[in-house]
């Protein structure tokens, strides 16, 4: 019997075979998984695997490693915090964080390779911005399961690979952003029969992304006051907040939601925009793609994010409480170079829009001295790695948004035979 049920967020009914589904009533409305055990339990496993009574997983199908979590000096005492917690998803060896894609998504892509396994479903269609794809080329290599990547060409510079012939294959989008990285993706999930990995919509990806905060709270023994991570997508902090629900369930961890604060590298922050005015609607204006090309964190660039629909962004903001935060280039450079003179470890640029904003919201008064703070590294340790071992380009396939149907089905053929 399954240890989890998947409910509507706004109607309460429970579905069965909801492999990446909306609910039938509520067309807008994002499903929860929920567990039926009310209490966090570490099981003795290993990695990630450790929290499978709040995954919906049930068994270790290959070694995933989870993140670290340690409370900050360094970066602490720059701010002049006396209770901030750091989890770092990444590669930082001597701190035991054995990330090596180097980025939380590696959960994401872990926890939703091993529940389609478990729904008999043989490969899935992934689209990505740079993070997730590498992070499910790799899972696929560790797990043996299909995938196809498609990326948008704009974010390949900034991509690589911990393989050199990785299993999984990368479609690169020639003509299109991210967004269009995603709707050529369903199109080829639906010539080819593997589903499309579903996005936000998908529940092990959003519980497999709560394994950040999972791991904060088994070190902390306490929920945080407030959480600080950057968004694109916003399945991150949708998962933060649900993941936050279920602890206040279990009742011995704070009987509070942490305060989400969410970051957006300006000038494309979408939902920093919206959620300024108030408003659930993201305004058509701050989707401009000319302001995707002036950020630098491509990977939160996301012009179609979970802001609006019930159960997202928008509600997790409004449930806890929470800020967004508009982040510059130059405070994103800034607060990255502070976070690594001050605890000894490169960060990704999204890591440094998180960094940024607490540096803000400290400025601002916005949280107190000693109140306890998470912070969200996403992702970290990319210069450390490049010390210990090789990375390799990605070499993908590339095709125009204008690709016909057939051109489709002939491209899925040559990568089957290659
Ligand atoms: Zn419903």
């Amino acid at each position: 019997m399954s240890h989890f049920a998947i409910m509507c967020r706004k109607c309460g009914k429970e579905l069965e075979n909801a492999y990446c589904a909306f609910c039938e009533h509520c067309a807008n409305a994002l499903l929860v998984t929920r567990y039926k055990e009310k209490k966090f339990r570490e099981k003795p496993a290993e990695g990630i695997w450790r929290f499978s009574n709040w995954l919906p997983v049930h068994k270790e199908a290959f070694p995933q490693p989870s993140p670290v979590v340690f409370r900050s000096e360094g970066f602490a005492g720059k701010l002049g915090l006396e209770e901030l917690y750091i989890v770092f998803c990444g590669y930082w060896p001597e701190r035991g964080a054995l990330l090596q894609t180097c980025t939380f998504k590696e959960f994401e892509a872990a926890t939703v390779i091993a529940n389609a396994m478990e729904n008999e479903i043989e490969g899935l269609v992934v689209a990505s911005a740079g993070n997730t794809a590498r992070a499910f080329t790799h899972l696929a290599s560790v797990s043996g399961f299909q995938a196809v990547i498609i990326v948008p060409t704009m974010c390949l510079g900034e991509m690589w690979n911990l393989e050199e012939s990785p299993s999984a294959p990368t479609i690169a989008l020639s003509d299109g952003d991210y967004s269009d990285s995603i709707a050529a993706a369903r199109r080829i999930s639906l010539l080819s029969g593997m589903p499309f990995e579903g996005g936000v919509k998908n529940v092990a990806k959003r519980d497999g992304l709560g394994i950040a905060l999972l791991e904060a709270v088994a070190g902390m023994k306490k929920l945080p006051r407030h959480y600080f991570q950057a968004v694109g997508s916003g399945a991150g902090a949708i998962a933060a907040w649900e993941m936050a629900e279920r602890f206040l369930g279990d009742g011995r961890f704070g009987g509070r939601l942490p305060a989400l604060h969410l970051a957006q590298n300006l000038p494309f922050a979408p939902m920093a925009k919206a959620y300024w005015k108030k408003s659930r609607e993201i305004f058509e204006e701050d989707l401009d793609p000319a302001l995707i090309g002036e950020i630098t964190t491509r990977v939160l660039s996301n012009r179609y994010p979970a802001y609006g629909v019930q159960g997202g962004v928008f509600d997790a903001l409004e449930a806890t409480g929470g800020s967004m935060y508009g982040v510059q280039n130059d405070e994103v450079y800034r607060a990255m170079e502070m976070f690594e003179a001050a605890e000894g470890i490169d960060i990704v640029p999204a890591a440094g829009v998180a960094a940024a904003a607490l540096r803000q919201a400290v400025a601002q008064k916005k949280i107190r001295r000693d109140e306890p703070v998470l912070l969200n590294i996403t992702g970290g340790g990319e210069r450390r790695l490049l010390g210990d071992r090789p990375v390799y380009r990605v070499d993908p396939q590339v095709i125009s948004k204008k690709i016909t149907d057939t051109e489709i089905k002939e491209l899925l053929c040559s990568l089957k035979t290659s």
